[in-house]
């Protein structure tokens, strides 16, 4: 299938690893002009190097700490510079510390709140104008299975994803009569870093190895393993494609039928 996407802008925030470089990878397959952002100028520059070997072309990568206002500003108007304006936004970002109410400081919930839900609404801000004077583009938010089924012991990601799916309806509301969607990715389980950490932090309070945590979790997933960051990545593409013209305000999980609602 043609996706017609080639020489579309592309810029993903929190990039350098796991689900937001393969989804950059799967971008620059489809012909895309791809910008990879993070905070941490070595893992950009090691993953833009790993992807030249790799695909044969480097991606655009600029340093942007989504905690910080300036830097988001100063990314869009990199990207602007460098490979156009943007048509296609991923908002994506780290995953907030974990912890129940009373574990967590005031401190950690005005920190995931600039990163997972603050950072999206900089980065929006940015990139509409040019959207809206295109009549067309694409918004993208990486959230989580926790939007549809909080998870026990992650309350800041519960808490702002699900402000940040509300908001994204929202906003796609406004701005459909631009062409412009906006939709949300709920991955499940997914093989990265992210989720390591977060099977050896579960290990700890069990008492357990984070091996057993890993493989507790595969068997909770009805497909009996853990997605690719890729699986999850393919559906952003898609999101962003001509075929996907008419989905916006959606949230679709990719998750192995791991939520158990059936909506
Ligand atoms: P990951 O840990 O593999 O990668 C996270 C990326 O975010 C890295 O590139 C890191 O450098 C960057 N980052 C972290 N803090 C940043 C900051 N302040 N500023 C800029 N960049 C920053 O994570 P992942 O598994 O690819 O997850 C991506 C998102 O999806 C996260 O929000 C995560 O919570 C969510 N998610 C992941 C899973 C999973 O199983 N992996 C499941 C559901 C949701």
């Amino acid at each position: 299938m043609n996706f017609e996407l080639k020489d579309k802008v592309v810029f993903i925030s929190a990039a350098s690893k796991g689900i937001g470089r393969a989804t950059a990878e799967l971008f620059i397959k489809e012909g895309c002009k791809v910008a990879i952002a993070s905070r941490n100028q070595g893992n950009l520059i090691s993953a833009a190097a790993d992807i030249k070997k790799t695909l044969g072309v480097e991606p655009e990568w600029v340093v942007c700490d989504l905690n910080k206002a300036e830097d988001i500003e100063t990314a869009v108007h990199e990207v602007n510079r460098t490979l156009g304006e943007i048509d296609i936004l991923v908002n994506n970002c780290g995953g907030p510390v974990p912890g129940k109410f009373d574990e967590l400081e005031f401190k950690d919930w005005e920190q995931a709140a600039d990163q997972v839900l603050f950072s999206a609404l900089r980065f929006t801000r940015e990139v509409l104008p040019a959207m809206k004077a295109k009549n067309w583009g694409r918004i993208i938010n990486i959230t989580s299975i926790s939007v549809k089924q909080p998870i026990d012991n992650l309350m800041l990601s519960n808490s702002f994803r699900s402000a940040l799916i509300a908001w994204a309806k929202t906003l796609s509301n406004d701005v459909g009569q631009y062409n412009i969607t906006v939709n949300n990715i709920a991955p499940g389980f997914t093989l990265t870093g992210r989720l390591y950490e977060l099977a050896v932090t579960r290990a700890k309070e069990r008492g357990e190895s984070h091996e057993h945590v890993l493989s507790s979790m595969t068997n909770d997933v009805p497909l009996k393993r853990l997605a690719r960051p890729d699986e999850i990545g393919a559906l952003i593409v898609y999101l962003a494609s001509v075929q996907a013209s008419y989905i916006t305000g959606q949230t679709i999980a990719v998750d192995g039928g791991l939520i158990k609602s059936t909506y």
